[in-house]
């Protein structure tokens, strides 16, 4: 199957018919386009980006077969056994388990908050009974949201640490165990053969093509791309609702992320696949070593080198990727000005993280692409 196609020719692309189109190949849009062609129907995908998977890509790295992340690490883990079931059927996962370490004062604390973070940072020995009324005292409930909260949230949101409200550690759920897992979910894992096949799995069907570098816009009531009028057929749309309305009501606000990777001539930098650094003063939130994402990989893992990446937080601009919706009374009036303009237009479907405006998990996209009714 090729990924990337040459020009439209008219309403029909080479001798295909379209009976609907699907505006970006994220995982969100590439589950409708597989169901849409479960259903029989001809389907063009149209992704702006070089290359499909969304936040989702990768890419293998030459000279030390570590497969890069390129939007920051992606564990899929989900609990809802339609969607393990679904994936399941385009690529095996290596049940990897994935786990968080906190770094504070340069001391290395697994996360979430449970028996093996408490122990450690108080130098105690409690049992699973003795959590809840140690942690009843504000002073060390403080204590510890000060280390790994307070620092963390305020980098991530571009506030002052003193801003960052104290009620949040209210909310943040306790564990009185030593489970060390960051996931509830049972099933978890990364494709053996790398997140990129399962897209092009997901595409691989004699009645779906795609192109890419083609961003689809709405023009004078008409979806386009380039100069092409695309054809009154159901559009499903991934992409942000702001830019489609051509930023009528303002933009939508994000907060947005830089990465920068480095290869190192060492064979294991910190020992796991991702460590948050929880101090406000260190100005990245993350390192993320991929290798770590595939332990069934003898002969990379033995590798003399590895690849590290640094996240690095910041205010999102427009022309800037965006990552994480900013949730707020504004923005969220802002966002159903945009819905109700997207409810006016006839044929078109909107999902997706952008297009819904907020942070969704692959396997919670997965989930709403499979529930989605499709337009007949
Ligand atoms: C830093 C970070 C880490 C994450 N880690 C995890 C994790 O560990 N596990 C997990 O389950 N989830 C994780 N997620 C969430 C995951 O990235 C999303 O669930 C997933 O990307 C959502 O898929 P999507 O298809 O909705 O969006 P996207 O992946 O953003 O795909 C949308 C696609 O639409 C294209 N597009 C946009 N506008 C247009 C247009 N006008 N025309 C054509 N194409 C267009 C874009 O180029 C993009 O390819 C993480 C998210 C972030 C930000």
């Amino acid at each position: 199957m090729a990924l990337t196609m040459g020009r439209m020719i008219g309403y029909t692309v080479g001798h295909m018919t379209i009976d609907a189109i699907v505006a970006g190949a994220g995982i969100w849009g590439c589950t409708v386009a597989r169901r849409l062609a479960d259903a029989g129907r001809r389907v063009l995908v149209l992704e702006r980006r070089a290359a499909v998977g969304g936040n989702v890509r990768c890419e293998v790295d030459a000279e030390t077969g570590i497969e890069v992340h390129l939007y920051g690490s992606h564990i899929f883990h989900t609990h809802v056994p339609e969607v393990w079931s679904f994936v399941n059927r385009f690529v095996q996962f290596n049940g990897y388990q994935h786990k968080v370490l906190a770094s504070y004062r340069g001391r290395m604390y697994f996360l979430p908050f449970g028996l093996a973070l408490i122990n450690k940072f108080f130098g105690v020995e409690l049992r699973p009974d003795e959590v809840a009324g140690f942690l009843a005292d504000e002073t060390r409930s403080k204590a510890v949201f000060d280390a790994f909260f307070r620092g963390y949230t305020s980098k991530q949101w571009g506030l002052q640490p003193e801003d960052v409200d104290e009620s949040v550690i209210r909310r943040v759920p306790v564990r009185s165990s030593y489970d060390v897992n960051y996931y509830n979910d049972y099933n978890q894992g990364i494709p053996l053969t790398g997140y990129n096949s399962l897209f092009e799995r997901l595409l691989d069907s004699p009645d779906i093509s795609v192109l890419c570098n083609a961003a689809v816009r709405l023009e004078g009531g008409a979806f386009k791309v380039g100069g092409d009028v695309l054809p009154n057929v159901p559009v499903y749309y991934s992409g942000p609702l702001d830019e489609l309305f051509g930023f009528k009501f303002g933009a939508l606000p994000w907060r947005t992320l830089r990465f920068e990777s480095e290869r190192l001539g060492v064979r294991d930098f910190q020992g796991t696949a991702v460590v948050n650094y929880t101090e406000a003063e260190v100005p990245f939130t993350r390192i993320h070593e991929f290798k770590h994402y595939h332990p069934e990989n003898a002969e990379v893992m033995s590798r003399p080198k590895t690849i590290v990446m640094r996240e690095y937080p910041s205010a999102w601009k427009q022309g800037d990727e965006p990552y994480y919706p900013v949730d707020c009374a504004a923005s969220r009036e802002l966002f159903a000005r945009y819905r109700g303009e997207a409810e006016a237009v006839p044929n078109l479907v909107v999902g997706g993280r952008l297009g819904g405006y907020r942070y969704l998990d692959m396997d919670k996209s997965v989930e709403a692409a499979l529930k989605l009714e499709l337009l007949p």
